[in-house]
């Protein structure tokens, strides 16, 4: 699933190939990914001649701005955006297509069938579901120790399912939450309020660094990962932790092990990220 790395170089993307194109009409072959409004003629109707103006990013939702109307879009597990020229061959699995004016075609395709698309008036978005509840943004300037804290204090849940809440920080899912982990040397299930101070600015800082590099490294790999179609998908991070059961840890050479923790496959060292 991507996570806020993707979700930001897939914006940086778009941003390249779509921005002031104007949708000539639009085609839903698969109405459940439009979650609003409820009618899909209309989420059409109301796209027609609207000229994209600007891609943006909150949590793990990509942010359109057109010239009256704000779509959201989040890609979930196998979400994928790619330009085409009119007349390209379609590819299976693509459910919404942006038909521009100068006859190129945004394709949004998803083997899953996960991904969601949402309408909205400028500012709307914000009050309403999906966009109301989220948490912090990590790469953020008001992202600041302080607040991160106070979001923390009194929770007694584990950490890493707390790390994965979107109502706390946004954009961390089960890759980057191990990653931040294992470079802050925290157990995946140690309990949120033992944590003390100094081990929670490790955390804080490990969660920057670690987005922040994905980031980086994205935006560095923008070129090799859009193929010759211009279609974004993920990108192969270098993971520290995540994926590298029974292999040794880079710190210490003790065995990563896999656990599962609320459901999810985790990944740690035994040794580098001890409970206490
Ligand atoms: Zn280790």
């Amino acid at each position: 699933m991507p996570e806020l790395p993707e979700v930001e170089t897939v914006k940086r993307t778009l941003s390249q190939l779509i921005i002031n194109k104007t949708i000539d009409y639009v085609t839903v072959h698969l109405p459940r990914i439009i979650q609003r409004p409820d009618d899909v003629v209309q989420f059409c109707a109301l796209l027609e001649n609207q000229t994209f103006k600007k891609v943006e990013r909150r949590g793990k939702f990509l942010r359109f701005i057109l010239d009256d109307l704000i779509l959201l879009s989040h890609l979930r597990m196998e979400g994928r955006y790619g330009l085409f020229q009119k007349g390209d061959q379609v590819e299976k699995h693509t459910h919404v297509t942006f038909h521009f004016k100068d006859d190129t075609e945004l394709r949004y395709k998803d083997v899953r069938q996960f991904g969601t698309m949402h309408l909205f008036e400028p500012g709307e978005e914000f009050l309403k579901p999906p966009l109301h509840k989220l948490g912090l943004e990590p790469l953020e300037a008001n992202f600041t120790f302080d607040v991160f804290k106070e979001k923390l204090k009194n929770r007694k849940t584990k950490i890493k399912p707390l790390l994965l809440n979107q109502e706390v920080v946004v954009g961390l899912g089960n890759i980057y939450v191990d990653e931040a982990l294992f470079l802050a040397g925290i157990h995946p299930e140690h309990t949120v309020d033992q944590l003390k101070d100094s081990i929670l600015k490790k955390l804080y800082d490990a969660i920057i660094i670690t987005l922040q590099n994905a980031v980086d490294a994205g935006g560095s790999s923008i070129k090799s990962y859009v193929n010759g179609q211009g279609e974004m998908g993920m990108f192969q991070q270098q993971l520290k932790i995540y994926g590298r059961k029974s292999e040794p840890c880079y710190n210490c050479g003790t065995l990563v092990e896999r656990i599962v923790v609320g459901g999810r496959g985790t990944h740690f060292c035994p040794n580098c990220q001890l409970v206490n």
